[in-house]
C-alpha cells in the first residue's frame, strides 16, 4: 500500500509531536506522524522523572553543546524562546509553574497531561497519527520523497521533517535510525556519546555509600586538572556516583571515555558549605566528644558516609579519637574537601538522557532547520549534533527547533 501526504514526520516524540501542532496550525493540510513504536511520546512520559521539566526560563545559546551549536541553536531559540514554549503549552491546556533555577514544569506535575494535550490538539486538528511505523528509507523522489516502512508499505510525501531522536536510554525508544536515515541521504554524523549520564568508578569506598544522597561539590579533573564542577544532590550507587550533580556534567566524562588517552578522577566536596580552615577547627573541637572514630563525623557528614571517610583516611572505625594528631585531623579534612574517586567510564547510553554528537548542523540551515544537502528535508531535535544541559534545555530545544521547521515547511 501507499499513502501520499504533504508533509511526513518520522518520529512521534517530543519535537516530532511539536512538530505536528505547528505544521498543522500553520496551515500544513495533509500531515502524517510515523511512529516506530506502538505509542508515540515514550520517552516525553519518562522526563523529569514523569513531571516533565518542559522548559528553562533561562535557555540562551551556550546551555547548547556540539560542534557549533551554541551558534547554530540561536535563531530557533530567538524565534522561540522559552516564553514562547510556555505560551505554546498554555494553547494546549498546560499551565506550567516554575522551580529552581528557571525549570518549569507542569502544574500538574505529569510528563502525562503534556503528551495528552499534545495528541487531542493533533486529532482536533486532524494530523494523521500512524504508531508501529519504523521508516527504514528516505529517498528523493519527483520534488518530493519516498518513505519506505519496515511493513513494506510507502509513504509519500512532498516534504520531510526528520525527528528520529538521538541513541540515549533505547529502553525508550533511542535509537540510531535518525542517523542512518540522514547519513543515507549523504549527511555526516560526528562522533556520538552518551550526556547526562550516571559515572562509573572504582567501587572500593562508593559501595558502602550506597543509596545515600549529599549535597555536593563535583569536579572532574583531567590528569589532575579541574574541568567542570558542579553543586548539587550527590547519590552513591553499586557502581560509581549519580544524581545531578554528576549528571549536569558528565558530558565530559563521556567525550573523555570514547579516547581514554588520560586520566579522569571525580573529586567530591562532601561538605560544600564549610571551609577547609573551618572543618580543620571543628574536627579538633570534637576530639573531645570521646568516640570512636565509627561516630566521629556523626553529626557532621552521613553516619555511613562519615565512617566510610575515616576509613578512607586510614583510620579503623574502633579507634580513639581523643588523641588524634593535627596531622590526622588535617587527613581526615582533605579527605572530606577532596574525597577523589578513579573514573572509569558512564552509564553508557542505556542510563543515558541525551546523546552527544549527530547528525552535524554545518549541514542544516540554522533559520529553517532545512538540509543543506536535500532541499525538502528537516532535521530536528536530539537527532542533530545539538545536546543542552539538564534542566528543560533538551526539550526545549526539540520544541523550538519543530517551531522554526514548521514555519519554513509549510511557507
Ligand atoms: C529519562 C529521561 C528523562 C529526561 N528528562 C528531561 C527533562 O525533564 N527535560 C528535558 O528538557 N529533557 C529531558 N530528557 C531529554 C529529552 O527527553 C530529549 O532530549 C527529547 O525527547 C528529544 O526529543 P526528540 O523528538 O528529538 O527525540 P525523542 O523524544 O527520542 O523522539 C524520537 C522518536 O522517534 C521515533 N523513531 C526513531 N526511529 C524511528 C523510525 N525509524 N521510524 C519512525 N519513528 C522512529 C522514536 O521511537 C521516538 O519516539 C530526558 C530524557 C530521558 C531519557
Amino acid at each position: 500500500m501507499s499513502y501520499t501526504y504533504e508533509i511526513a514526520i518520522v518520529g512521534g516524540g517530543a519535537s516530532g509531536l511539536a512538530a505536528a501542532v505547528f505544521c498543522a496550525r500553520e496551515g500544513g493540510k495533509s500531515i502524517v506522524l510515523l511512529e516506530k513504536q506502538p505509542r508515540v511520546g515514550k520517552k516525553l512520559l519518562a522526563t523529569g522523572s514523569g513531571t516533565c521539566n518542559l522548559t528553562n526560563r533561562t535557555a540562551a545559546p551556550d546551555n547548547y553543546h556540539g560542534d557549533g551549536a551554541s551558534a547554530f541553536v540561536t535563531p530557533a531559540l530567538t524565534a522561540f524562546p522559552p516564553e514562547a514554549a510556555l505560551a505554546f503549552f498554555r494553547s494546549l491546556g498546560v499551565l506550567c509553574s516554575p522551580r529552581e533555577e528557571g525549570r518549569e514544569y507542569p502544574l500538574c506535575q505529569q510528563a502525562s497531561a503534556v503528551l495528552d494535550c499534545l495528541r487531542l490538539e493533533l486529532s482536533r486538528l486532524g494530523v494523521t497519527e500512524r504508531c508501529d511505523a519504523a521508516i527504514t528509507a528516505i529517498k528523493p523522489q519527483n520534488g518530493g520523497f519516498v518513505l519506505s516502512l519496515a511493513n513494506g508499505e510507502t509513504v509519500t510525501a512532498e516534504r520531510v521533517i526528520l525527528a528520529a531522536g538521538g541513541a540515549a536510554s533505547p529502553s525508550l525508544g533511542g535509537s540510531s535510525d535518525g542517523y542512518a536515515l540522514a547519513t543515507a541521504l549523504g549527511h555526516r554524523k560526528t562522533p556520538l556519546f552518551p550526556a547526562i549520564v550516571q559515572v562509573r568508578t572504582d567501587t572500593t569506598f562508593v559501595r558502602a555509600m550506597k543509596g545515600l544522597r549529599t549535597d555536593a561539590t563535583v569536579t572532574f579533573c583531567l590528569n589532575g586538572q579541574p574541568l567542570c564542577s558542579h553543586t548539587d544532590e550527590l547519590l552513591f550507587t553499586e557502581y560509581g556516583i549519580s544524581g545531578p550533580a554528576v549528571m549536569q556534567i558528565s558530558r565530559v566524562v563521556g567525550d573523555w571515555e570514547r579516547r581514554k588517552t588520560s586520566t579522569m578522577t571525580a573529586v567530591i566536596d562532601l561538605l560544600p558549605t564549610v571551609s577547609e580552615t573551618e572543618l580543620l577547627a571543628l574536627l579538633a573541637e570534637r576530639r573531645a566528644l570521646g568516640r570512636t572514630a565509627a561516630d566521629f563525623l556523626t553529626g557532621i557528614l552521613n553516619k555511613r558516609i562519615g565512617q566510610t571517610v575515616c576509613r578512607a583516611a586510614g583510620l579503623s572505625l574502633e579507634q580513639p579519637t581523643e588523641t588524634l594528631s593535627p596531622n590526622v585531623l588535617r587527613k581526615l579534612a582533605e579527605t572530606i574537601k577532596r574525597f577523589t574517586l578513579p573514573v572509569i567510564g558512564t552509564q553508557g547510553f542505556g542510563g543515558a538522557q541525551v546523546t552527544a554528537g549527530g547528525i552535524a548542523t554545518a549541514e542544516v540551515d540554522p533559520r529553517t532547520m532545512m538540509s543543506r544537502r536535500v532541499p525538502g528535508l528537516y532535521l530536528i531535535g536530539e537527532v542533530l549534533d545539538v545536546d543542552g544541559d539538564c534542566g528543560g534545555f533538551n526539550l526545549q530545544w526539540a520544541w523550538a527547533s519543530a517551531y522554526v521547521a514548521a514555519k519554513a515547511v509549510t511557507q
